[in-house]
């Protein structure tokens, strides 16, 4: 829903201008991903890594790898060109705190030069508590975790294997280590006052039921908005899941499971996935019009 719904007046004083949270305010603003954090430090089963990191963005599409300074370049040029520029998130394709040189100095090259657009990332959570200090030093407006179960065995239908602490972890382990950061981070920025949603992705058979304990689990832990998507079936995707491959939710499936959710923590129903490097208004996507090749060597 786009409206105010159930959240307090001061929540959607805050959100009421951010093109992805407000269906409304996608009318008038615009955001951009950048691609700059190609590593990833956990394995989900329906991600294939040719492509966007299907936690934030429409799984399928290739998007251009930038650098930091091309990002920057790329982030300048749109800002000159679409006036209602006022979110720049990193959402990939990897993890965008795993990643984090990346994705901080694309950050810092960027607020240095458009100090008032809002920052945001997204991440699986594994990395997210040994970073909230300089999320918080950095001024980010909100972070998006995405959270699948909140039971480590129905983790370990969905995450093959972690790496974490210098080592690689599979099985039970894996998915309760990754469980745990995840909770520890969500906590940690809602008591520093940074806005956090929730991306879930429904796999029918696996954590389509479950995710209405997910939902109440990250409301009761401070997630202002909890957004179920989809799972995108694709051949590529299905391989991880083993030899019959794992369908996508119907829409009707979808819608119900929504429903269910109702009067947890806020969900979002807009959210259209948008590809890691989608420019402009929500709904529309301008990336084809500023893709490296034309964007100029020097801007600002
Ligand atoms: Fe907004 Fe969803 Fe697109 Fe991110 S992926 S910019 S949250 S609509
Ligand atoms: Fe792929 Fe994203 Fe999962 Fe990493 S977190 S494995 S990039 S879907």
């Amino acid at each position: 829903s786009g409206g105010q719904g159930d959240m307090s007046p001061e929540l959607w004083a805050r959100i009421k201008d951010h093109p992805c949270y407000s269906e409304e305010a996608h009318h008038y603003f615009a955001r951009m991903h950048v691609a700059v954090a190609p590593a990833c430090n956990i394995q989900c089963n329906y991600c294939n890594r040719k492509y966007d990191c299907a936690n934030e963005s429409r799984p399928g599409v290739v998007s251009e790898k930038l650098t930091p300074d091309q990002a920057f370049r790329k982030v300048v040029t749109v800002a000159n060109e679409v006036p209602q520029l006022s979110v720049l998130g990193i959402a990939g394709p990897g993890d965008a705190l795993y990643d984090w040189k990346k994705t901080k100095a694309t950050f810092e090259l960027v607020a240095r030069e458009i100090p008032d657009i809002k920052l945001c990332i997204s991440t699986n959570g594994l990395a997210l508590p040994d970073h909230v200090d300089e999320l918080v030093d950095m001024n980010i407006d909100h972070v998006t975790i995405t959270i699948n179960m909140i039971d480590p065995l129905i983790g370990t239908k969905i995450y093959p294997w972690i790496f974490y602490d210098h080592k690689r972890w599979t099985g039970l382990v894996a998915s309760q280590i990754l469980h745990e950061r995840q909770m520890l981070g969500l906590e940690m920025l809602a008591e520093r006052g940074i806005l956090v949603k929730v991306n879930s992705v429904m796999i029918p058979g696996i954590n389509d039921e479950h995710l209405k304990e997910v939902n109440a689990a990250v409301k009761a832990r401070g997630a202002f908005l909890h957004n179920i998507m989809p799972l995108i079936s694709d051949p590529a995707h299905g391989t991880h899941f083993g030899l019959t491959g794992q369908r996508g939710p119907k829409h009707a499936e979808l819608m119900a499971l929504q429903e269910a959710c109702a009067g947890g923590a806020n969900l979002m129903r807009h959210c259209r996935q948008c590809r890691a490097d989608a420019v402009g208004l929500l709904g529309e996507d301008r990336g084809q019009e500023f893709t490296l090749d034309q964007i100029p060597e020097e801007v600002a």
